[in-house]
């Protein structure tokens, strides 16, 4: 049969093995598509360059992904190399497969040559993020794996540039995605070009030592197998000196030679359950000498790459330490091919959508916030995530740039520096020039054009960009370089939107208003507005938006206050005998006045004022202001004892306020009146007699005889202002047996 043929019906035999009720037509087709468009092309080995293909879809099979990945795998150098395209794969097998080798088709475009550490970081965030469908990243390290176990064809330089990116980017992908068989592998093939000598110290002294090693091995399998079995549990147990590339990193970092390197030797038991686990680590524990410090508990507390397992290291024969691993066999599927093993499980699940984003919101949880602290088992800290929210892109120079999903050019060039996006005039992509509002993708090569005479950022920019880095660098060169202009445009664009919003200019510079609109808006002035609306640090629409609420603000409290005193009004009817007995505070006696009441409280302008009942005031009065809490002011006259200032309790000081007589628009005020007298007959009537002949209007009278023969007369009266209420004063104490004629105060 023809080998290339016979290697075919070998993948098959391996994907039916997994996928028995699979048809494998649809295999075959793959296989016959991908033969014939790679016809003629060989690869650097001299093979047919098929034999690529169908290995890493063997690789592909080896981690019993779905057929789509298997199919995929097939076609993945099918787009890159010869003449198919997206559309005829998509037509010819399905759009998933398409976009999965178009997937895989980006990546290998990629070239990463070396970078520094934090560099590497954002190439393999990258990574991911290209990777949509995370079966794309499992074929590519597949195709990876093939391409590094057949790397000794290619030339020197190529070796290095491929295992160090292998070492870089790949293998801590792997990783990541908790493939340890895999990663060892990539690792181990790297380190063979990267360091050969070191390699080939330590491979060859292995060699020597194998037969030592193998009989080391067999001798401690053979005692833990004997022993669990007395205990009655079934158990497969496999022993392996550790991979080249992690004895190399301990000799490195620990500066050891072989025979120093603390456990070379690696066992796992694998088990059926979890309390079998436990039961295994007492018998190991019971045969040989743990080492302190040494045990793990990784099923308690799993790895953020899902692996579980037991650790210990124990010392065995000779002193010779070891570490053992005890699993169950879903916990080793884990450990050998991570996400791809999930992937089995969940095939089982039949959901068609399976490997979009969505399905994996599992793999991002998993990757988000992922850190190793276990310095001897990792090869570094790395985070990954699936990074929805960002894009990658790359300076001409090749440094990698991390910016928001959905930047444009803007948003590169001042992630550069603010002197590079303030002098930009245009943007190339990919050597394409493109506009600005150009959303930039994964793996843009970005260059930035820029000029001495350029103007500076334009404001649509603002729009444009969508880092909050590009945003305020934009505004903070609009605040420096252009006050005036912003000031003229700002105000431009206010009056414009206050015009819209039917509003004056007038309405909100008034006196009354303006401080409250500017504490609100947190500007000094009016031009401090206009700056930042013209530099974008707020918009105009906001700002008057703002202004209405506040003025809506302003004038609910104006109706509350005015409905509270018409309250206040309602509930203080003066009854004859209680004029002047009121508190000094807010009981209001008299009528609401607010803007009218002849009253102007220093420093407050337009506020509501009610007169104390206690003492009354009238216009010519000299007066004092209380604020009230909630009630306005309250005006007292300034001998009214409830104002003395030896009674104004010291918390309040702040209160009183100077108040004054304005020209007084209303026709009265309501006082009250105390008059003492000798008690006689008549001595009420005249009273009476006195008031009307002077034509004040009485609200309320009321007199009682005193047990000592004296008489008191209390009289509410409405007077126009003190001049008043004198001559009306002047003619009670003309009344016969009167002897004193008081306003009304304190109590
Ligand atoms: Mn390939």
């Amino acid at each position: 049969m023809d080998p290339i043929l016979e290697r075919y019906h070998d993948l098959e035999k391996k994907v039916v093995a997994y996928m028995p009720n699979l048809d494998t037509q649809r295999l075959f087709d793959a296989f016959t598509y991908a033969d014939s468009a790679h016809h003629g092309q060989l690869r650097k080995s001299g093979e047919p360059y098929i034999i690529h293909p169908i290995a890493v879809a063997e690789i592909v099979a080896d981690l019993e992904l779905d057929i789509d990945s298997v199919v995929a795998a097939l076609l993945h150098d099918c787009i890159e190399d010869t003449a198919s395209t997206h559309e005829e794969i998509a037509k010819r097998f399905d759009p998933t497969v398409a976009e999965l080798v178009e997937g895989v088709t980006k990546l290998t475009k990629m070239q990463f040559v070396t970078k520094e550490e934090e560099q590497m970081e954002n190439l393999r965030k990258m990574l991911m993020a290209m990777s949509r469908d995370i079966r794309v990243i499992l074929i590519k390290v597949c195709d990876r794996l093939h391409n590094m176990r057949t790397m000794e064809y290619q030339s020197p330089r190529k070796q290095r540039e491929k295992s160090l990116e292998t070492m870089e980017i790949y293998a801590p992908i792997a990783h990541r995605l908790g493939m340890q068989k895999v990663k060892w592998e990539l690792e181990d093939l790297s380190l063979r070009y990267l360091d050969p000598v070191g390699y080939k110290e330590i491979e060859e002294e292995l060699i020597a030592r194998s037969a030592a090693h193998e009989e080391f091995l067999a001798g401690i399998q053979q005692q833990i197998a004997q022993r669990l079995d007395q205990e009655g549990i079934r158990c497969t147990i496999s022993g392996r000196v550790k991979h080249i590339y992690s004895i190399y990193r301990k000799m490195f970092a620990q500066n050891k030679t072989l025979d120093e390197i603390f456990d070379l030797y690696a066992f796992r038991v694998i088990v059926g359950d979890i309390p079998e686990c436990y039961n295994v680590l007492g018998c190991i524990h019971d045969m040989f000498k743990p080492v302190l410090g040494r045990f793990k508990d990784y099923i308690g507390t799993p790895k953020p790459n899902m692996y579980q397992s037991l650790h210990t290291t124990v010392i065995g024969r000779a002193g010779i330490p070891f570490e053992v691993q005890i699993r169950t066999w879903e916990m080793h599927q884990i450990a050998e091919y991570g996400v791809a093993a999930h992937w089995k499980y969940k095939q089982g699940m039949a959901n068609k959508k399976l490997g979009t984003e969505h399905e994996f919101e599992w793999v991002r949880k998993l990757l988000e916030g992922q850190q190793d602290t276990d310095a001897e088992e990792f090869v570094s800290t790395l985070k990954v995530d699936l990074f929805a929210d960002e894009v990658f892109v790359f300076t001409p120079n090749g440094d990698v740039k991390s910016l928001p999903q959905g930047a444009t050019p803007i948003d590169f060039a001042y992630n550069i520096h603010s002197a590079v996006g303030n002098s930009m005039v245009g943007a190339r992509v990919n050597g394409r020039m493109v506009p600005y509002d150009h959303t930039l993708s994964n793996g843009d090569i970005v260059e930035v054009l820029t000029s001495k005479s350029a103007k500076g950022p334009s404001r649509d920019w603002l729009k444009l960009c969508k880092s909050n880095e590009a945003r305020n660098k934009i505004r903070q060169w609009f605040k420096k370089e252009r006050r005036e202009e912003n000031i003229a445009t700002g105000r431009a664009a206010f009056e414009a939107e206050l015009k819209h919003a039917k509003m004056t200019l007038a309405s909100i510079t008034g006196e009354e208003v303006l401080p409250h609109i500017l504490h609100k808006l947190r500007c000094g002035t009016l031009d401090e507005l206009y700056a930042a609306i013209g530099y974008g640090g707020t918009t105009a629409s906001k700002s008057v938006a703002r202004i209405r609420d506040e003025l809506q603000r302003l004038g609910r409290l104006q109706a509350e206050k005015a409905a509270a005193a018409a309250r206040t009004l309602e509930e203080s009817v003066i009854m004859p005998g209680s004029a002047g007995a009121g508190s000094a505070e807010v009981h209001g006696p008299v009528k609401p006045r607010h803007s009218d009441s002849g009253i102007v409280v220093e420093g407050l302008g337009n506020c509501l004022v009610k007169f104390a009942k206690c003492c009354t005031p009238v216009p010519g009065d000299p007066v004092i202001g209380f604020i009230t809490r909630g009630y306005g002011v309250s005006v007292h006259r300034a001998d009214c004892p409830n104002a003395a200032p030896d009674r104004r309790k010291p918390e309040e000081a702040d209160r009183w306020i100077k108040v004054s007589w304005v020209e007084s628009k209303l026709p009265n005020y309501r006082t009250s009146l105390e008059v003492s007298a000798k008690d006689r007959d008549d001595l009420t009537l005249d009273v009476a007699m006195a008031l009307s002949t002077a034509k004040v209007k009485v609200s309320a009278l009321s007199a009682r005889s005193m047990p000592d023969g004296h008489a008191a007369i209390n009289i509410v009266v409405e007077v126009k202002d003190k001049a008043e209420l004198e001559g009306v004063i002047h003619r009670l104490n003309n009344i016969q047996g009167v002897y004193l004629v008081a306003r009304a105060a304190g109590k």
